[in-house]
């Protein structure tokens, strides 16, 4: 135990002056699910928390095959040439069923990954019930405490992770295509909710005009949308990721979203409320992790499931009894 103590020490210390190895021993903490690494984790935490909050914290977004990578390395590089120190957090919501990775295991951002102001991170994903995102969070306040100024958090536009993105990120990117009207039509209009800027990117070569059509195409199905932030309207840009062109414009942009949310204090309220729901989504998942972990849950689970297939007992009358099992245990 004095140890280990000793160690949350060291890696907080060695982690706030910057140093990557310490860093990565605190992620691997945090993403560890043994009892005593996330005790030791969770040490760190509350040790480097004075050293965060200080980043700038970029969501992006947007179907495989829109440019994610290529524009994460393109910006990252640019933004490390401007002196910043840029982490990526990849969220890698892998398919429970073929166990397969979306993001793949081609070589993502070789040049960004091999530059000493940048540091790439995926989050491995085990289904464990919303851990994906707490460990995210997590990584994400310690990268800030060892100095990184700029993070980026990237997710595959499927299923639920934009949403829980958007509930850890100041500004929210969507990479969009070219054929908007098809894309919009395939792509749940939902996310549009979500975003704080549409950057329609391949926009070289042949691609260009087509380019332009759909960022003008975007402003206009955007003009209807609620805003994710309060008083920002969603802009729409071109980039293109593979020839670093718009890459200024929307740094540009970022930090004039800054500074608007900073004065408006639209920025510290939503990290407030941010905090706030991460607290509730952490409940809820300790809640079912003990719940589950339980040795009586567990048996009982099994009889009651058997029961609920071969449809002699309702669903919702099994997991009644389940919990009711589970907190008259539990009450002292
Ligand atoms: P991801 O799946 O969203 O991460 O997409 P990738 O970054 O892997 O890019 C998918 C494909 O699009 C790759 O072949 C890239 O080279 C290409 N690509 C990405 N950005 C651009 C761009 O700005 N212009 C062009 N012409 N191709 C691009």
């Amino acid at each position: 135990k004095e140890t280990l103590n000793l160690q949350v020490r060291d890696i907080a210390a060695s982690l706030i002056e910057g140093e990557v190895s310490s860093l990565s021993k605190a992620i691997t903490l945090v993403e560890s699910r043994q009892e005593d690494h996330q005790k030791a984790a969770q040490a760190i935490l509350a040790e480097v928390l004075p050293e965060t909050g200080k980043a700038v914290r970029i969501g992006i977004s947007g179907v495989p095959g829109a440019g994610k990578s290529t524009f994460i390395e393109s910006f990252g590089l640019y933004l490390c040439a401007l002196g910043h120190k840029v982490a990526v957090l990849a969220i890698d919501p892998s398919s429970p069923v073929s166990g397969g990775s979306i993001l793949g295991d081609k070589t993502r951002m070789e040049k960004l990954s091999r530059h000493s102001n940048a540091y790439i991170r995926p989050t491995p994903s085990d289904g464990e019930f919303g851990g994906v995102h707490r460990k995210t969070r997590e990584s994400m306040l310690l990268c800030e405490a060892a100095g990184y100024s700029v993070i980026i958090v990237e997710t595959v536009g499927v299923g639920q992770s934009e949403a829980d993105v958007r509930e850890m990120v100041d500004f929210f990117l969507l990479l969009a295509l070219t054929g908007a009207g098809d894309e919009l039509q395939g792509m749940k209009k939902g996310i549009l909710e979500l975003v704080d800027a549409i950057a329609v990117n391949k926009a070289d070569g042949d691609n260009l005009k087509k380019a332009l059509l759909a960022k003008e195409e975007y402003s206009r199905v955007t003009m209807g949308i609620n805003p994710a932030t309060m008083g920002w309207n969603i802009e729409t840009l071109t980039c293109s990721a593979l020839y670093q062109e718009g890459l200024e414009d929307i740094w540009k942009l970022i930090l004039a979203f800054m500074e608007e949310t900073r004065q408006s204090g639209v920025l510290e309220s939503r990290r407030r409320n941010q905090a706030g729901k991460w607290l509730q989504s952490e409940v809820r998942r300790m809640l079912v992790e003990r719940f589950l972990k339980d040795g009586e849950v567990r048996s009982s689970l099994q009889l009651l499931e058997d029961r609920v297939k071969e449809g002699t007992v309702l669903p919702a009358m099994a997991a009644k009894e389940l919990i009711d099992v589970y907190f008259s245990l539990n009450k002292k």
